[in-house]
């Protein structure tokens, strides 16, 4: 019950099927509601100000800047080209292995 109202009180979140292109390696990503990052060369789009919301402006490339372990997951940084956003993205399943490794190691920029 209280794990239901928490959902509930999150309206923050919204879940969006999209198709798109990768805008760094040209790869298409299909959507899956939960990952807009490209599953090849993670880069992303700055197009989320709350997760899934897609109400920023900026649009622009976003870079993997680094990746670390968080709660037995891996979590990717992202640092948006233009503006500076930093955001950190959970790892989908289909994620480059070789590109998430890569990323280990790197001096992550705090949000
Ligand atoms: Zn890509
Ligand atoms: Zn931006």
């Amino acid at each position: 019950m209280s794990c239901w109202l928490v959902m509930t009180q999150l309206p923050s979140f919204t879940r969006r099927k999209e198709n798109f292109r990768c805008l760094h390696c040209g790869t298409p990503v299909r959507g899956s509601g939960y990952t807009n990052h490209c599953p090849r060369c993670l880069w992303s789009r700055h197009v989320d100000v709350n997760p899934g919301d897609r109400a920023a402006e900026c649009g622009a490339a976003m870079e993997p800047v680094g990746a670390l372990w968080e709660g037995g997951e891996i979590v990717v940084v992202q640092q948006c080209l233009d503006c500076g956003h930093i955001r950190r993205n959970r790892a989908a399943a289909n994620d480059d292995r070789d590109a998430l490794l890569a990323l280990f190691g790197r001096p992550v920029p705090d949000p």
